[in-house]
C-alpha cells in the first residue's frame, strides 16, 4: 500500500516532468545511446523487434470468433512490424496441430476455444491454433523465437508439431527443434536487401516440464554452447549479424539479474551484434556494450509484453525496438543507431490490439513516463515508418560519461549509480527503488512461471 501510494506521488509530482525532459526531439546527449557506425556510408538495413506474443484465452476467443483471426491484434502497428527489414517477436507457446493438453495426439477441433487451442482447466498450457503463425507472417513478422517457459506445454509432440507448423508456413524460427531433428546448431538464418543475419533463441526454463530430448535451448544450462555457436557465427565472413533472442529474469521486475548480464555481455563479446531479450511482462532498461576489439553491442534487456491478457499498466506497456546496420563497402556491418517507440496494449468493446502509446495523460500516460524512466529518453522515436532514429554524426562515437577510459557498458539503471551521471540519470533510479523489495515483488520471485 505504501507502494502504491509513493507510486501516485512519483506519478503526480515527477511524471509529467519527466515526459517533458525525456521526450522525442530531446537533444542527442547522456540520455541517448549513439553508436559509431551513425553516419557510415554503406548499405543500411532495418530491423525491428518486440517482446511476447502470449495469446492468453480471452484473446484466442476473439481470433478464433468468425471472420476474424490472429491479425486483428496488429493492425494499428502493421506499417511499422511490414516496414521494417526483418521483424523478429517471441511466440510464447506451442502452435501444435491436434495436440491435447497432456500431450497426446487428438482429432483437430479446427479454430475452437478448449482443450486443444486454449488454455484449459485453468493450467495455463497453452496451445494456439496453427492459424497464428500464417497470420503473424501476413502481419510482417520475419521470424520467431520458439524457445520460452511454455515451449514444452503440449509436451514433445507439441514442440514437434509447433516445428511442422512453422516449417510448413515458411516462417523461419529459433529455439526449439523436432526430437527426429539431426542435433547441431541451433541459429536460423534470416535474408533481406543483401545482408544475411542470424537469430540464436533461448529459454531459462521450460516451467519444470521435462525436456529429455532438449528440443529446446536453454539460456544458463546450454550457454557454453550457445557463446561458442555465436563465435562460429561471427567468424563466418559472410555473416553481417548476429541476434540472441533470450528468454529470461524475473517476472514484473523492471531490472536485469545477474545472469542475465553476464550472458548478454558474453553474448557481445563473443560477437553478437545485439540481444533481444523479453520474459518478464515488463520493459527492463537498455545496455551498451563495448567488446575488447571495439565492437558495440546493443542490449534490450526485456522488451515487455508486446500483446497479452494481462491488465497492470507496466504488463501492457512494451516497445517496438529498432535497431538500424550499416554496411561499409568492402567492411563489416556494425550498428549505425537503435531506437524505440513505445506500445500499449489497448483493451476495449472491439477487444485486445497493440496501439502506439504517445499519449501524456491517465494510464497510458503513466505508462509512458515509466518507459521513458527505464529506457534512454533519447532513443524514443515517432510511431512512423520510416523512421528517424538518434544519430549523432560530429560525435558518433560511444557517449558514456566522461573519464580517463570509456566504460564498457554504458548503464542505465542496471549497477549501482556511479560518480558522474547526470542528474537525470539518478533520477531515473527513482524507478528501480519503487519496483524493488516490494511484497509483490517477492512474491513474484519465482521460476517455474505459469503466466
Ligand atoms: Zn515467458
Amino acid at each position: 500500500m505504501r507502494d502504491g501510494h509513493f507510486l501516485n506521488r512519483f506519478y503526480k509530482c515527477c511524471a509529467t516532468g519527466a515526459l517533458a525532459l525525456m521526450g522525442i526531439g530531446e537533444p542527442a546527449g547522456a540520455e541517448t545511446l549513439h553508436f559509431s557506425g551513425a553516419c557510415s556510408a554503406g548499405d543500411r538495413l532495418t530491423v525491428a523487434a518486440v517482446g511476447d506474443l502470449l495469446f492468453h484465452k480471452k484473446l484466442q476467443a476473439q481470433a478464433y470468433s468468425k471472420n476474424s483471426s490472429f491479425k486483428r491484434f496488429f493492425t494499428p502497428v502493421l506499417k511499422v512490424l511490414k516496414g521494417a527489414d526483418l521483424t523478429y517477436g517471441n511466440l510464447e507457446g506451442p502452435a501444435a496441430r491436434g495436440v491435447g493438453p497432456n500431450g497426446r495426439a487428438v482429432k483437430d477441433p479446427g479454430k475452437r476455444l478448449g482443450v486443444v487451442y486454449g488454455a484449459p482447466l485453468k493450467s495455463l498450457a497453452f496451445n494456439y491454433h496453427p492459424s497464428v503463425v500464417a497470420d503473424l507472417k501476413e502481419s510482417g513478422f520475419d521470424v520467431l523465437s520458439t524457445a520460452n517457459n511454455h515451449s514444452m506445454d503440449r509436451g514433445a509432440l507439441g514442440a514437434d508439431r509447433t516445428v511442422d507448423t512453422l516449417r510448413k508456413a515458411g516462417l523461419p524460427f529459433t529455439g526449439s527443434r523436432k526430437r527426429s531433428d539431426a542435433p547441431g546448431p541451433w541459429h536460423v538464418i534470416t535474408k533481406a536487401k543483401g545482408f544475411t543475419v542470424a537469430w540464436l533463441g533461448c529459454t531459462y526454463s521450460t516451467n519444470g516440464i521435462p525436456d529429455p530430448k532438449n528440443q529446446i535451448l536453454h539460456c544458463y544450462k546450454q550457454k557454453g554452447e550457445i557463446l561458442s555457436e555465436i563465435k562460429a557465427l561471427r567468424a563466418d565472413s559472410e555473416m553481417d549479424a548476429i541476434f540472441l533472442t533470450p528468454h529470461w529474469g524475473v517476472e514484473n521486475r523492471h531490472k536485469p539479474g545477474a545472469r542475465q548480464k553476464d550472458l548478454a555481455r558474453a553474448a557481445i563479446e563473443a560477437g553478437a551484434t545485439a540481444v533481444f531479450g523479453a520474459h518478464p511482462h515488463v520493459l527492463q532498461p537498455w545496455e551498451k556494450v563495448v567488446a575488447a576489439d571495439e565492437r558495440e553491442g546493443l542490449v534490450v534487456y526485456s522488451a515487455g509484453n508486446f500483446i497479452s491478457n494481462q491488465r497492470q499498466t507496466a504488463e501492457r506497456a512494451g516497445i517496438i525496438a529498432v535497431v538500424e546496420l550499416v554496411r561499409p563497402v568492402g567492411g563489416k556491418a556494425r550498428l549505425a543507431a537503435a531506437g524505440y517507440i513505445p506500445t500499449w496494449v489497448q483493451i476495449d468493446a472491439k477487444g485486445h490490439r497493440v496501439s502506439f502509446n504517445t499519449s501524456s495523460k491517465g494510464r497510458t500516460g503513466e505508462a509512458l513516463a515509466r518507459t521513458l524512466g527505464l529506457l534512454p529518453a533519447g532513443n524514443r522515436i515517432a510511431p512512423k515508418w520510416p523512421v528517424v532514429l538518434p544519430t549523432d554524426c560530429e560525435n558518433s562515437v560511444f557517449t558514456a560519461p566522461k573519464g580517463p577510459k570509456p566504460d564498457r557498458y554504458w548503464v542505465r539503471n542496471i549497477d549501482s549509480p556511479k560518480s558522474g551521471r547526470s542528474r537525470k540519470a539518478k533520477s531515473t533510479n527513482v524507478w528501480n527503488r519503487v519496483f524493488s523489495g516490494t511484497s509483490k515483488r517477492k512474491r513474484q520471485r519465482r521460476t517455474g512461471s505459469t503466466r
